[in-house]
């Protein structure tokens, strides 16, 4: 019991204390920490009605309090003895699903950052959304890398996040690291998570990413397998081919499309399912735009974000 009053105290200085001073000013940041479950929650768990431990439940005071641990957890550097399966949360292979919000909710929209090492969309979504007053940014914040790796006693899932989202996108990501069957069912659990608590319930889900000069641009979804998976692409020669937008939906496309965006609009009946989140947003009915941008073009990529605004305002 001394264990969970110390733990308590520590959650509630955590919620005490102002938001990281890097945070531009009116965003705060609500911090969870997968996986939920392991250890401390374990210890949670006696306190817990079962209902209030569903996976998918609405969130209660209680479950609040239990991600506050788990939060209080990862700040604290505490190290817990317990031995278990699960992987280690208080290491190396725990993920903080952030939410940086302002105080105006934006029901059913959520902008998301999965790959912590694209820091120029971060900076310049954190910044738009602060100084639009409105909304939440969702991060994945791991190794500020691009892949997360989450390990346990058994496996060791190495997953891009943004190709989780199917499981055939799963099986592929995760062959790079000839992962077994625990690190898949790890890598579908982690998704199943996201998805259930953060994206499934959005109507519209703002991706932003980074790309390298050089790489996948623009001009890609012409030819190839990108272009088979294409159903539109608008190029304007004005722009840095790398600063575009991506969607699956029409309306959006002529949208950027009439403000000079490069834009592309996924196939989504001939994409490859690669697993990530376009793919599964078509399926289910989601509204997706990516805004890509080169890494370090925070000009661009503002604008574009504004643009964004612009659309979400319309009726
Ligand atoms: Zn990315």
């Amino acid at each position: 019991m001394k264990r969970f009053f110390r733990l308590l105290s520590a959650a509630l200085m955590l919620a005490a204390l102002p938001a990281c001073s890097a945070l531009p000013a009116g965003l705060h940041a609500e911090r969870e920490h997968y996986p939920l479950g392991c250890p401390d929650n374990l210890f949670m768990r006696r306190f817990l009605p079962l209902k209030m431990q569903m996976p998918g439940k609405k969130r209660s005071k209680i479950g609040h309090l239990a991600r506050l641990f788990n939060a209080a957890g990862a700040f604290s550097g505490a190290k817990s003895t317990r031995k278990s399966n699960c992987p280690d949360t208080l290491g190396r292979s725990s993920v903080h699903i952030v939410r940086y919000c302002t105080d105006t909710p934006e029901p059913g929209i959520l902008f998301y950052h999965p790959h912590e090492n694209e820091t120029t969309a971060k900076k310049t979504t954190a910044a738009a959304l602060a100084e639009r007053g409105k909304g939440c940014l969702l991060a994945l914040e791991h190794r500020a890398s691009r892949r997360i790796v989450i390990e346990s006693a058994n496996s060791r899932a190495d997953f891009d996040p943004n190709r989780i989202y199917t499981e055939a996108g799963r099986r592929a990501t995760l062959a790079r690291s000839r992962a077994g069957t625990d690190a898949e069912n790890t890598t579908a659990a982690f998704a199943r998570y996201l998805l259930t608590h953060h994206l499934n319930p959005q109507r519209i889900i703002i991706a932003v990413h980074n790309n390298s000069n050089g790489g996948t641009d623009i001009r890609s979804y012409l030819s190839g397998m990108l272009g088979h998976g294409s159903a539109e692409v608008y190029i304007n020669p004005a722009r840095d081919p790398d600063d575009y937008f991506f969607t699956t939906d029409r309306r959006a496309f002529s949208f950027f499309k009439a403000r000079g965006f490069n834009i592309v609009r996924q196939n989504s009946l001939t994409v490859h399912d690669d697993g990530s989140l376009s793919v599964y947003a078509a399926r289910h009915g989601i509204g997706y735009i990516n805004v890509e941008a080169e890494h370090g073009h925070r000009a661009a990529q503002t604008e574009m974000l504004y643009a964004v605004f612009e659309y979400l305002a319309e009726p």
